[in-house]
């Protein structure tokens, strides 16, 4: 993103982008003419909307970074805790422990990419922990469309999350009290001892630690479950994208659109939408570059993709959206709710791997810059130079820090939100987001920030039920009970 924006500087409102990247803007115009001149031959031919043919023009550049290698030959292969995986998780999990002169190796297959995902966050978020300046862009509302005739707007300020920024202060972090490694390589395995662990690497070294974390994302295979992994997919198609015009205010970003008559024409899209209703979510840069994002919130079995492409298509149509060229493109699949991994386990984990996601939205980013500092303390405390916690004891310890019988309740609850929602339409879901952003803003903020107690997101429920019009009062009567049901008998368990 951070190159993205360099690029089209002057396009942008230069004062809200803090910007910084090596990317040459003249070198690419030069490289780009003749590309320029094919892309309007594609374009006179090209409908309004119609952008699947276009290929991503960039990809993002690495991070130039002066990293602490480890050194097979000279290093000692032993640490105190090795990181497998360098993203968001992995990275801030490390820049929290070196604070504490913990030795740390973070193994991943290419630390210094940057990260394929493009994040967004409440700008509140990030400025509580300090991470204000990681934004490439912030609006300072968002917008919901209902549908047509109805538009909620949301005294919020969002923000687009710099991958360069935000990438760069943890490296930054990690690098400053010379305790943390960096090894490029990838992990087949892990093994156990009594009280230590080991990871196999497929360049075949082999590395030692008191403890593992898996920050490797949702792909995992290195985490056990003890339960049947049911949970529903977030999948979303998103382009950043240059235009001719869109219709969207400069100083909103469309959080949800779930206006659908761009599907009037569209007989077979309009019913399956009607049953499993995708939105758009949106982010105007200036009046020709925005970023846009056709999303199935959440789905079981997970939406086809090609159908979530083709939805799109219409949308963009309907809006008179004429997609240039397409700058980048990401496909978003989240694996959301569905149990935790088993707690304890010999393996730590944190990020994507370890159930963080909120499993009513699919965020999670500002949410892990938050907990990397709690399992960042409890392992301090367990394997600093005073305390000498190791084994089943560390274990216990770490998954505890993350996964405080409290905080399990509430995510209960929050897989609790994600069941009623696979059960509703599209109508149910407006009637839904209707009543949930009338609510008191402490309540859908804290709800989309997971930071409401089991007592509070009770309240919240019951002041939804007092908001909700008759035929969501209907909804919730007869869509929710298995679900309830389902959630008071896990916290129960969970509990006892
Ligand atoms: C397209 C997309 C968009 C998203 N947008 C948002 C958003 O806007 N806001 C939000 O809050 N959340 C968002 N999410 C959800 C979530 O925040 C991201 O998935 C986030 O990247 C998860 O971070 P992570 O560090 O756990 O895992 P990842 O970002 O997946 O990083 C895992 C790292 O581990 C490495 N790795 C994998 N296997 C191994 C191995 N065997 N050995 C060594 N290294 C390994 C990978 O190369 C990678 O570098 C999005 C997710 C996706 C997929």
């Amino acid at each position: 993103m951070g190159t993205l924006l360099r690029l089209f500087s002057p396009l942008l409102d230069t004062n809200k982008f803090l910007l910084s990247s090596t990317f040459s803007v003249s070198s690419y115009r030069g490289k780009n003419l003749s590309l320029r001149k094919s892309h309007h031959r594609i374009q006179s031919r090209r409908n309004f909307g119609d952008f699947l043919d276009l290929k991503p023009e960039l990809q993002p550049e690495d991070l130039n970074f002066d990293l602490p290698w480890f050194h097979p030959a000279s290093d000692r292969s032993r640490f105190d805790v090795i990181i497998i995986g360098s993203g968001p998780a992995g990275l801030r999990l490390a820049e929290q422990l070196s604070s504490y002169e913990i030795k740390v190796c973070c193994v991943d297959p290419s630390p210094l990419s940057m990260w394929p995902n493009n994040y967004g966050s409440w700008v509140d978020e990030f400025e509580s922990l300090g991470l204000e300046d990681c934004f490439d862009k912030t609006w300072p509302m968002s917008c919901v469309y209902i549908n047509e005739s109805k538009t909620k707007y949301l005294d919020r300020s969002y923000g687009r999350v710099s991958r360069k920024k935000l990438k760069g202060k943890l490296m930054e972090g990690c690098v400053l009290n010379g305790v943390v490694k960096f090894h490029k390589a990838k992990v087949w395995k892990i093994e156990h001892q009594e009280f230590e662990s080991s990871i196999l690497c497929d360049d075949g070294n082999q590395l030692k630690a008191s403890l593992i974390v898996d920050a490797s994302g949702f792909a995992s295979s290195f985490i056990e479950y003890d339960k049947t992994r049911n949970h529903g997919y977030q999948i979303a198609h998103g382009i950043l994208a240059e235009v001719d015009d869109h219709p969207f205010d400069l100083d909103k970003m469309v959080l949800m659109d779930w206006r659908d008559s761009h599907l009037g024409n569209e007989p077979y899209f309009r019913v399956s939408n009607s049953r499993f209703p995708t939105f758009l979510y949106a982010m105007p840069f200036d009046s020709s570059l925005i970023f846009l994002e056709e999303t199935s919130l959440v789905s079981r079995p997970v939406l086809s993709y090609m159908e979530l492409k083709r939805r799109m298509v219409a949308r963009l149509r309907h809006l008179g959206i004429r997609v240039k060229r397409v700058l980048e493109d990401e496909k978003c699949l989240i694996p959301m709710g569905g149990p935790l991994p088993q707690i304890p386990q010999s393996v730590m984990a944190i990020g994507g791997t370890s159930g963080l996601v909120n499993p009513s939205t699919g965020y999670m980013v500002a949410r892990t810059m938050a907990l990397a500092p709690v399992l960042a303390d409890a392992i301090a405390e367990c394997l600093g130079s005073t305390r000498m916690i190791r084994g089943h004891q560390l274990y216990h310890r770490m998954w505890n820090s993350l996964w405080p019988i409290e905080r399990r309740h509430t995510r209960e609850f929050y897989s609790f939100g994600m069941e009623t929602l696979l059960k509703l339409d599209l109508n149910g879901t407006r009637r839904f987001f209707d009543a949930f952003f009338d609510l008191d803003p402490c309540h859908w903020q804290g709800f989309l920030s997971s930071r409401l107690s089991l007592q509070e997101l009770v309240m919240l429920s019951l002041s939804l039920f007092g908001r909700a019009s008759n035929p969501s009062r209907f909804d919730i009567i007869t869509k929710c009970p298995v679900p309830l049901a389902k959630m008071m008998g896990n916290i129960a368990i969970e509990t006892f």
